[in-house]
């Protein structure tokens, strides 16, 4: 069954059309990337008196912060405790204020710029659903207490039902994120940067000035390249693959029977379980997103987790109505702590990437602290989110295991039986031998078939198709391509090759 999957944000926020780049052109820093981290860096340098150019491949927050749940927090589930544990509390610190001067950010260019987002302050709960986990919230509160964090922190609680202890961080906030980022874009457009959408970067040639060529062909020279994309599409001398992992999850937002007035709640464990509320005309609705899996891993069945989180939704808040259904992609790293800075020292190509599902402040962060580098030269927190930081070789439980198991589906994949196509059903997608080598095979509701290469342009992996979503997702590195083979996200450079297009009954 194919669901309709536009995220609450995306169907509720008035989207502004920027026009497409039709000509070359010469900049000082050309932004790739129109989602929180790429519009806020705009706007920084916007600030300082800078003219960016920002090009996004689609619309403005059609990747992950138009999908996002909008909680703008410094609790990131267990964090603190960990940072510690691995690199001492100066790093801890540097993590808990840097997050802290995202938050305010946030609060300060709404205010400043008069943005209608519904920013709205509350506490950030964090809560456990056994006694491990509630032994690894007071380890976190204690921490938390050490950093000078507003915090509280409850043996038990009425809500969530069966938690075994929370802790709450106050004066945290939640957003409607594309309101957001559409109201920082206005802003950034009058202060004289330029947005252009449909406008896909394909190829970058590095050097004191960057060459950054487009899909329609047209050239941007620019002296510093932020890449605001999540997964960065050109990564120098890094293998930045082999650092980052893609986690899907899911979203709904509810139109709910029982009273809804509480803060926010993330669980510590598997399986995720975040939720808030938002206000929309005088009506408040609940905000449910969760189910959390490394992409294209075995669970890719978007019906099945979305029907999870219904079930969870409907426990405590009775569902009237579901108002909108979506599915996201993030990244992780090794340590937690996400990668923002150059590529390389002196580089003049900068990231901005992992961050773990916490991305509207990291975001945030990266924006500012990007603009602080090009704008200064360095920025006073660099060194905590360094990729320099010897962050594999300090994290070898998660990281190693998903590392190498991305490896492992790099290797698996090539092996993998195929499947023929006799009883192919509409709306399916299977690998099939085609031509004596792998191949994807789609059949829509019209009969039509499209064969694709699926391997994935990014390192060969053999994709898998997803049924709900009707696309073709990478298990190594999080690379999704539409069922006709168009990129629709992750860290290839370009679409699959269709190797024969026609109808099912050709087939026969
Ligand atoms: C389900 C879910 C819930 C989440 N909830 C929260 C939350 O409550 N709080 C929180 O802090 N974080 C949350 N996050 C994380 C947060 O939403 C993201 O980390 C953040 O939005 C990332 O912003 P970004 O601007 O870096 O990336 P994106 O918003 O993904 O923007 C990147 C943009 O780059 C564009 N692009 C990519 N390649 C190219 C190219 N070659 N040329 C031109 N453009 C290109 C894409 O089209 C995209 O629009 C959540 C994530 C998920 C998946």
């Amino acid at each position: 069954m194919h669901i309709e999957t536009t995220s609450y944000w995306n169907k509720t926020a008035t989207k502004t059309e920027y026009p497409k780049l039709e000509e070359n052109i010469e900049v000082d820093t050309l932004i790739v990337g129109g989602g929180i981290t790429g519009i806020t860096c705009a706007y920084c340098l916007a600030q300082r008196g800078s003219q960016p150019v920002v090009i996004e491949a689609g619309g403005l927050c059609d990747g992950t912060t138009g999908n996002t749940t909008g909680k703008v927090t410094i609790q990131h589930g267990i964090i603190y405790s960990e940072i510690e544990k691995k690199y001492g509390m100066e790093y801890t610190k540097m993590y808990a204020d840097s997050q802290s001067e995202a938050l305010n950010f946030v609060r300060n260019v709404v205010a400043a710029e008069a943005i209608d987002c519904q920013l709205t302050d509350n506490t950030a709960y964090i809560f456990a659903s056994d006694e491990k986990e509630r032994l690894q919230i007071i380890e976190e509160y204690e921490i938390a207490l050490r950093l000078g964090i507003p915090s509280e922190y409850f043996e038990k609680a009425k809500f969530p039902p069966g938690n075994h202890g929370l802790l709450g961080y106050k004066n945290q906030a939640v957003f409607h994120s594309v309101r957001y980022v559409e109201g920082i874009a206005k802003a950034v457009v009058a202060k004289g940067a330029k947005i252009y959408c449909s406008t896909k970067a394909i190829k970058v040639e590095d050097g004191d000035i960057k060459t950054i060529t487009c899909e329609n062909g047209i050239t941007i020279r620019a002296k510093h390249l932020v890449q605001a994309t999540q997964y960065p599409i050109y990564d120098g001398p890094n293998i930045f693959y082999a650092r980052l992992y893609p986690k899907r999850a899911y979203g709904m937002a509810i139109d709910a029977k029982n009273d809804l007035h509480f803060d926010s709640y993330i669980n510590v464990g598997e399986p995720s379980r975040s939720i808030r509320t938002h206000v929309e005309n005088g009506k408040r609705i609940l905000i449910v997103v969760g189910e959390g899996h490394t992409t294209a891993r075995g669970e890719d069945d978007m019906e099945k987790h979305l029907d999870k989180l219904y079930d969870f939704a409907d426990s405590f808040a009775g569902v009237n109505r579901v108002l909108a259904k979506w599915s996201a992609q993030d990244y992780n790293t090794p340590d937690k702590i996400p990668y923002i800075g150059r590529i390389s020292d002196h580089s003049n190509v900068f990231i901005a990437t992992g961050f773990k599902k916490w991305g509207l402040t990291s975001g945030t962060l990266a924006g500012n602290m990007i603009a602080d580098m090009i704008a200064t030269g360095n920025n006073q927190y660099e060194e905590l989110y360094s990729r320099k930081r010897k962050d594999i070789i300090t994290s070898i439980g998660t990281a190693i295991s998903e590392v190498a198991s991305s490896v492992y589906e790099l290797v698996k994949s090539k092996f993998e039986p195929s499947e023929s196509v006799k009883n192919l059903k509409q709306g399916e997608g299977r690998v099939i031998y085609f031509d004596g080598k792998s191949a994807g095979i789609y059949r829509d509701f019209e009969n039509n078939i499209t064969i694709l290469n699926v391997s994935c342009e990014h390192m060969g992996t053999v994709l898998n198709f997803n049924n709900a979503e009707k696309t073709w997702d990478c298990p190594a590195h999080g690379g999704r391509y539409s069922s006709e083979g168009k990129l629709l996200e992750g860290p290839p450079k370009d679409s699959l090759k269709v190797l024969y297009k026609g109808k099912y009954s050709d087939l026969k």
